[in-house]
């Protein structure tokens, strides 16, 4: 790996990359199939990441001939690092079983450790025989949709591929590691104007916020929507909300803390609301939604935007969506992804068919949304909301801080590059596109957040 590194850091040309030998062993975040009962009968919230999540050797897989070996720079945490780490809703080593079942090649996922990460930077290594568009040294980043592109129903719309998974999470050999084995359709150019740990935090939750808003897909966003944006400075929420302005919508922006208000300002996000300031109790008690908290909220969502959203952009589940139903406009659309607080969710039917309002389902992206949420974020148009960057060794520790919302934005990772600020390629772009911009949600700006403070 060392030699690999030096490599990388010296822009050594794409036949010294292809003459060098991939390692038999590498460095890699996993959790043990024998320890996926470790946290029976403890609360969700005591299951803790630290404890689960090991850094180890692990032996490299052999490679097909449709994949790639990519030096990984760097990495992030994502809400399914969380999932996997506290084997829940069920432990992930079904999902390797269930891909082992499939094919030779599948049974290499099978093994006693689960490889997590499904984010991305680095460098091609080697190539199989049947990958055309890639070559050792590109620099890459790596979007985690899997699909088997010999199966008729993977096409049209690759997320609707029977056997669809997410890389990292249903299969092994994820990102938070020094090296990984990607398909080649997972591959995209590195937004050349960013450092490694930048450019690893983008595709999962990027691509996910596109085609939950942009894509035709699900709401397919006009100009002029007014969208309600529930965690709108978490990961999926930073790029929601920059999506919504570049496409020339009004957000309307949801977080818990006046920090995080701020944050949002700074991001160019009007009207916010502090849920917690506001005190909102959509659920009277466990069983039972309270109504006229729904109205208080919808309230509150017309004096600041003027009129009902268009959309809402829902994700937390359980708590907010029989709110985030009520909230959307007459013909309005809830698109959700997930249920964080809970999937068993209620709403009231009435308001969603008298109202004649939609619910629009929406699972991360295919290679072709996948690709144009990168082009956005090369062009400058969309900017990383990367806050902290953690070593591969502390990622347990980053993985607690996103299980209990200690974070804001995106939580990067250094995998082989040695510290941060690596990996720009043209600076000039960078220059151009102002230092300002990319770093809004960097420590140093968030730590300094004051809440009282005038605008800068
Ligand atoms: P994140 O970085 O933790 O951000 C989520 C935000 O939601 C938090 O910042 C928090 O903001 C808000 N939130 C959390 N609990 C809430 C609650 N009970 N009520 C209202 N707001 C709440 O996570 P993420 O990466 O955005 O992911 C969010 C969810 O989407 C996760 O469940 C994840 O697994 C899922 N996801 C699904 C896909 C997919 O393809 N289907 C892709 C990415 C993520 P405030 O505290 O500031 O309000």
């Amino acid at each position: 790996m060392k030699e690999i590194l030096e490599a990388i850091e010296s822009g050594a040309s794409s036949e010294d990359f292809a003459a060098m030998t991939i390692p038999e062993s590498y460095r890699a975040a996993y959790v043990l199939k024998d320890e996926a009962d470790m946290f029976e009968g403890i609360d969700s919230r005591e299951k803790d990441p630290r404890k689960s999540i090991h850094i180890g050797e692990v032996p490299t897989p052999e490679l097909a001939p449709d994949e790639a070996y990519v030096a990984v720079m760097a990495s992030s945490i994502n809400f399914n690092t969380v999932w996997t780490s506290i084997f829940e809703p069920l432990p992930t080593f079904g999902f390797l079983d269930r891909l082992g079942r499939e094919s030779k090649w599948g049974a290499r996922h099978v093994r006693d450790h689960h490889i997590i990460g499904s984010d991305g930077s680095g460098v091609v290594l080697k190539v199989g025989s049947a990958v055309r568009l890639y070559k050792p040294g590109d620099h890459v980043v790596m979007h985690c949709n899997y699909v088997d592109d010999q199966d008729p129903s993977a096409h049209d719309d690759s997320m609707m591929a029977a056997n669809q998974r997410i890389w990292g999470f249903e299969t092994n050999f994820g990102g938070l590691a020094d090296l990984t084995v990607v398909k080649a359709n997972q591959l995209m150019p590195k937004p050349t104007h960013l450092n490694w740990e930048e450019a690893a935090v983008n595709a999962l939750c990027a691509s996910t916020s596109y085609r939950m808003l942009v894509s035709n897909n699900a709401s397919a966003m006009k100009q002029g929507d007014k969208v309600l944006i529930w965690g709108a400075t978490g990961g999926l929420g930073g790029y929601a909300t920059q999506l919504v302005l570049n496409g020339g919508g009004t957000p309307i922006g949801i977080v818990s803390s006046p920090a995080k208000a701020k944050l949002l300002n700074k991001l160019g996000c009007e009207a916010v609301i502090d849920r917690k300031a506001e005190n909102y109790r959509f659920w009277k008690d466990e069983h039972n939604q309270d109504e006229k908290e729904w109205r208080r909220l919808g309230k509150r969502i017309r004096e600041l935007a003027g009129d009902d959203p268009d959309i809402v952009f829902e994700h937390p589940g359980r708590q907010t969506m029989g709110a985030s139903v009520f909230v959307a406009k007459r013909g309005g659309t809830i698109v959700t992804c997930a249920a964080t607080s809970g999937y068993m969710i209620e709403y009231d039917n009435r308001h969603l068919w008298m109202k004649l309002k939609q619910i629009a389902s929406s699972h991360f992206a295919n290679y072709s949304e996948a690709w144009e949420m990168n082009r956005l974020i090369n062009d400058g148009a969309i900017h990383p909301i990367m806050s902290h960057v953690y070593s591969l060794d502390d990622v347990g520790m980053a993985a607690y801080q996103v299980h209990h919302n200690l974070h804001e934005g995106k939580l990067a990772v250094l995998c082989l590059a040695p510290q941060e600020g690596h990996g720009v390629t043209d600076p000039e772009k960078r220059e151009r596109i102002g230092e300002k911009k990319l770093t809004v949600f960097h420590r140093h700006a968030v730590e300094t957040l004051d809440p009282q403070a005038e605008d800068d």
